[in-house]
């Protein structure tokens, strides 16, 4: 008989999730399974900030998937997938052949939403992967190189889109980052201005509210200064244009602008032309996109309502994390013709979003936490992560150990 051949398409928290447990669920002879990535390395997207304000380097993020894989049974191709065909039930890739799949999972992650603010996507970076990150923490190292030879003054300035999760984490490394580049590049600290713009009538929508004064009261501290309330117009290639009062607008030069306010699902979910919102597909309590019983979609490409606000969860590594264990076991289920397949229900274990190396704010288990507490549970949430897909080698190359700053 045939083997079934399942494709993961993506290899994040979700998929690289999927299949080191598929392959400690099935043996060779049960399936084939292939994952798709863009690059032979996973990078932790959830570091990303740190990449990109210069507090680690982009190998720091990174580690190679042959690593995590059990070559015997699964088939790594890097590649970059273009568009899946859901009738014939193939993948388009750039590079190779048409992949053909049985069962199929999405998990290819987010991608900025600029929500048609016009210059974005052209004057503003985003903190997407390895090579954005790469790209702000140069460029802003050249602004301050630079400054030293022009002294013109909003090469020393960075706007920083969105005071969400992502927003406020970046700030908190640039508040580390920004006095080490003062003494490199000999500038005076106070010539920096670091500004952060938020459309919302709060930083950090939706956390509680004695945590967000905490953590706006530490990176004002920081000389960040937030315009909450404020929505950017436009980004030019001079900085960035708000508004201001009914009618007006006022500009801000900035040397580096920071988009940090939203994501949508990989736009392959568009492409191939499966239901969706703004990319992300409200998947079926099995995780699987609503009438294709073979494909599945998780982590930043899936939409899952919180039944008790009736409003999407945000989307997270922590649930791409758990779709991709239970799209493992349920996968195994398939291949082993049983059809009774699980639903998925999100297991909150608490969020921590971290202010710099040696601060951050959370709630775990239900418990409020700030300072030195926060900031060590961060980091022991993100060794869980690198434990969970690669165990103790994994965890003990790429860890965080430096616990107690
Ligand atoms: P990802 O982990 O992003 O992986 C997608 C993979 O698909 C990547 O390897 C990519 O290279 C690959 N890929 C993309 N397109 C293609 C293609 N066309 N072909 C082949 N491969 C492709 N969440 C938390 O829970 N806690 C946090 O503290 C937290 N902090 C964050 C901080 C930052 C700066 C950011 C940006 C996000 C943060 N998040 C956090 C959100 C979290 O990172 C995402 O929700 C999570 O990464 C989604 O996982 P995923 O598996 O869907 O995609």
């Amino acid at each position: 008989m045939r083997k079934p051949k399942i494709v993961v398409l993506g290899a994040g928290y979700g998929g690289l999730m999927t299949v080191t447990r598929l392959q400690k669920q099935l043996g060779s002879n049960d399936a084939d399974i292939v994952l798709v990535n863009k690059n032979d390395y996973h990078y932790e997207t959830t570091w990303l900030h740190e990449a990109s304000a210069g507090t680690l380097t982009p190998d720091q993020v990174r580690y190679d998937i042959a690593n995590v894989i059990d070559r015997s049974k699964v088939d790594f191709v890097k590649d970059t997938a273009l568009k899946v065909d859901t009738e014939a039930k193939k993948v388009q890739l750039e590079k190779g052949d048409d992949l053909s799949y049985d069962y199929l999972v999405i998990a290819l992650g987010g991608a900025p939403e600029t929500f048609g603010i016009k210059g974005l996507d052209k004057y503003a970076f985003s903190i997407t992967n390895v090579n954005t990150a790469r790209q702000i923490r140069e460029h802003i190292e050249y602004q301050f190189a630079t400054y030293k030879v022009d002294q013109k003054p909003e090469r020393l300035t960075i706007v920083v889109g969105g005071a969400g999760f992502t927003g406020i984490e970046f700030l908190g490394e640039l508040g580390n980052r920004i006095p080490e580049l003062c003494k490199e590049y000999d500038i005076e600290k106070d010539m920096v201005k670091v500004i952060c713009v938020e459309a919302a009538p709060t930083a950090l929508p939706g956390f509680d509210p004695e945590l967000v004064e905490y953590a706006t009261a530490l990176l004002e501290r920081k000389n960040v200064e937030f315009r909450i309330g404020t929505a950017i117009k436009e980004a030019t290639p001079e900085g960035i244009v708000v508004a201001k009062g009914e009618d007006d607008t006022e500009e801000i030069k900035a040397g580096t602008v920071v988009w940090a306010a939203g994501v949508r699902g990989n736009p392959i979910i568009v492409e191939s032309g499966i239901e969706n919102m703004r990319g992300r597909v409200k998947v079926e309590p099995d995780l699987r996109a609503p009438g294709l019983s073979d494909v599945f979609v998780i982590g930043d490409c899936s939409l899952v309502i919180n039944e008790e606000i009736n409003r999407p969860y945000p989307p997270t590594a922590q649930i791409a994390m758990q779709q991709g264990e239970l799209v493992a076991s349920n996968l195994a289920k398939l291949v082993n013709g049983k059809t009774n397949l699980d639903s998925f229900n999100f297991d909150n274990k608490g969020t921590v979003c971290s202010l710099g190396d040696d601060d951050a704010i959370g709630v775990v288990f239900g418990k409020k936490l700030t300072g030195t507490k926060a900031s060590f549970m961060k980091k022991m949430i993100d060794n869980r992560a690198l434990y969970m897909i690669g165990g103790i080698p994994l965890t003990v190359k790429k860890g965080k150990f430096n616990l107690l700053k």
